[in-house]
């Protein structure tokens, strides 16, 4: 099952038609709750049968969970990145946030900040049920399904003063775009093992498979929910592969009129132009 955004409203999606949830379920399902009760709500959907949906215009497509009340990153979670950015492979997850008002849609233009601003596509996971204290074996059950993100970072700031600071300097407006459909565990032939890419102005710059992450989507949520409950709705965004700009030499930083699409297999793909300092 694909679940869109589209305009603010939840819609399931099937060959490029759309189902509006909460006219279908006759207000069952509002468009804000459907984390919440994703258990009763995959119930229903199972039930439906044949729809006919309606087309769609992509550029309605907003992120398909519009309002995370965490938002999850992982750093270092591929070993050839580790190497590229120069640090041993780490023995525990390096977990930080992204703090959610900087989760947009799909197809959005990214307002550059000032400074040296670098790409890192991820898969995403969208948490659908309370998860705490969840063993790895367990974790895919608490996961609502999966989607494409981009981990923008503005790298002058994650790494001026005495320690790395990753949260602030991964969100500015637009630096996480999500999208374009969350697509359910059960529609991949293995969740944990998707081609994943990213390129620039048609330049592949990044390609790997999800299934080479030093910890998997189950690892990381047993070990994060070890700690912090991971609330319905929440993205846990699994870190990058290398290809990221500051791993290149010479270094290649994201500049106006730069065109990023991120692409995970059977979730679909992520566009963003870039937009020159408003100052
Ligand atoms: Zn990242």
């Amino acid at each position: 099952m694909k679940v869109a955004n589209l305009s603010g409203r939840l819609a399931l999606v099937a060959e490029g038609c759309a189902v509006d949830i909460e006219q279908a379920s006759e207000g069952r399902f509002s468009s804000g709750g459907i984390y919440q009760r994703w258990g009763e709500f995959r119930k229903w959907a199972a039930t439906l049968g044949q729809v006919d949906g309606t087309p769609f215009d992509p550029a309605e497509l907003g992120p398909p969970s519009p309002a995370p009340r965490q938002v999850f990153g992982v750093g270092l979670n591929y070993h050839a990145h580790s190497a590229e950015s120069g640090f041993a492979v780490p023995d525990s997850p390096l977990v930080f946030t992204k703090f959610p008002t900087c989760i947009e849609g799909p197809w959005t233009d990214l307002q550059l900040p000032a400074g040296t601003v670098d790409w890192e596509v991820e898969l995403v996971a969208v948490i659908g049920a309370v998860a705490r204290h969840v063993p790895a074996a367990d974790a895919w059950q608490y996961v609502a399904g999966l989607t494409a993100g981009q981990d923008y970072s503005e790298r002058t700031m994650q790494h001026a003063g005495p320690a790395a600071q990753f949260s602030l300097a991964k969100s500015f407006p637009g630096f996480g775009p999500t999208g374009p459909y969350l697509v359910t565990p059960d529609e991949f032939r293995d969740p944990d093992d998707l081609l994943i890419e990213c390129t620039l102005n048609d330049e592949l710059m990044q390609k790997a498979r999800t299934s080479e992450m030093i910890f998997s989507i189950p690892q990381l949520i047993e070990y994060i929910s070890a700690v912090c409950p991971l609330l319905p709705g929440d993205l846990l965004f699994s870190g990058t592969p290398e290809g990221v700009g500051m791993g290149r030499t010479p270094r290649r930083y994201l500049a106006a009129g730069d065109v990023v699409v991120s692409r995970i297999q059977g979730i679909g793909e992520l566009r963003n132009m870039c937009l020159a300092p408003s100052r």
